[in-house]
C-alpha cells in the first residue's frame, strides 16, 4: 500500500498554548482518514499547519516520499494538495463557475484548461446549472459543494475536508457522503475533519481522535467509537 502522506511529530504552539502536541498520521493511496474530538482539539489547526496555513513549532511533512516541510502553501497545492475552509469563504460578488475558476487558475495560466477543470467539477459536485449564479445566492447545502468544487478545481491527489457536511439536512448529508465516497474511486486520498459520526462512520478507513492538542485514541471507526477515553472526552454517554 502506498503512502502518499505523511505528517510527524507536528506540534503547533500559539503563544503559550500548545493548539497541537506531537500528532502524527499516515494516509494510504485512495483512502479516507478521519479525524474528530471535540472544538478546540485542534483539528483545524493540524490541517493548517500540514496544508501550510499554519506555522509549526516542531515536525516533518512528507508527501509522495518528498519531503515539504518548509515549503509554502501554494507549493503544496502544485504538489498534489486540496482543502476546504471550515468557514467557507466564496468571493460573494463573483458567480458559482467565476469562483472555482480562480482555484483552477492557481495551476493552470490558460484561461481555456482553467474553464474545462472547473466546468467538469461542477458537473461533479452537481452544481453545473448554478454556474452563473452569484455565490451569495446559494444555500447552505450548495455552498459546501460550492466549497468542495474549489477544492477539487486544485486537483488534488489529496483532499483536505474541514467539516463540510456541518449543518447539513440528511438528504443533503446523503449526497455529500456519496460524492465523497466517489472520489476515491477517482484515486483521491482524504483526511476528513467531520462531527457527524454518521459520516465518520460510513467513510472513514481509520480515525483518529484528538482531544486538547493530543492524540487520545486511534483505530477503526467502531473501535474508537467504543473506546471509553473517547466517550468521557468527546461522545458523552449517550
Ligand atoms: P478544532 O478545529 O479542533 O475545533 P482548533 O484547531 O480550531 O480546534 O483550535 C485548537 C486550539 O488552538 C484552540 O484552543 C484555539 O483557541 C487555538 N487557536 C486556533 N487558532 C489560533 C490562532 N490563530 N491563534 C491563537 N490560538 C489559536
Ligand atoms: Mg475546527
Amino acid at each position: 500500500m502506498q503512502i502518499v502522506l505523511k505528517a510527524e511529530n507536528i506540534t503547533v504552539k500559539f503563544g503559550g498554548v500548545i493548539a497541537v502536541n506531537n500528532i502524527s498520521l499516515s494516509l494510504e493511496h485512495g483512502k479516507i482518514l478521519g479525524l474528530i474530538g471535540p472544538n478546540g482539539a485542534g483539528k483545524s489547526t493540524l490541517f493548517n499547519a500540514i496544508t501550510g496555513f499554519a506555522p509549526m513549532s516542531a515536525g516533518k511533512v512528507t508527501i509522495f516520499d518528498e519531503d515539504i516541510t518548509s515549503q509554502p502553501a501554494y507549493i503544496r497545492t502544485r504538489l498534489g494538495m486540496g482543502r476546504t475552509f471550515q468557514t467557507e469563504r466564496p468571493y460573494e460578488e463573483l458567480t458559482v463557475l467565476e469562483n472555482v475558476l480562480v482555484a483552477a487558475f492557481l495551476n493552470h495560466s490558460k484561461k481555456n484548461d482553467a474553464e474545462k477543470i472547473s466546468l467538469k467539477v461542477l458537473e461533479k459536485v452537481g452544481l453545473l446549472d448554478r454556474a452563473n449564479q452569484l455565490s451569495s445566492d446559494l444555500n447552505l447545502a450548495r455552498l459546501r459543494r460550492l466549497e468542495l468544487a474549489k477544492a477539487l478545481a486544485l486537483e488534488p491527489k489529496i483532499l483536505f475536508l474541514d467539516e463540510i457536511m456541518a449543518g447539513l439536512n440528511p438528504p443533503a448529508l446523503k449526497e455529500m457522503i456519496n460524492l465523497i465516497q466517489g472520489l476515491t474511486s477517482t484515486g483521491i486520498s482524504i483526511v476528513m475533519v467531520e462531527h457527524i459520526m454518521e459520516a465518520i462512520i460510513q467513510l472513514s478507513d481509520h480515525v483518529i481522535v484528538l482531544a486538547s492538542g493530543n492524540k487520545i485514541a486511534e483505530g477503526s471507526a467502531i473501535d474508537v467509537i467504543n473506546d471509553s477515553q473517547v466517550i468521557d472526552a468527546y461522545l458523552g454517554t449517550d
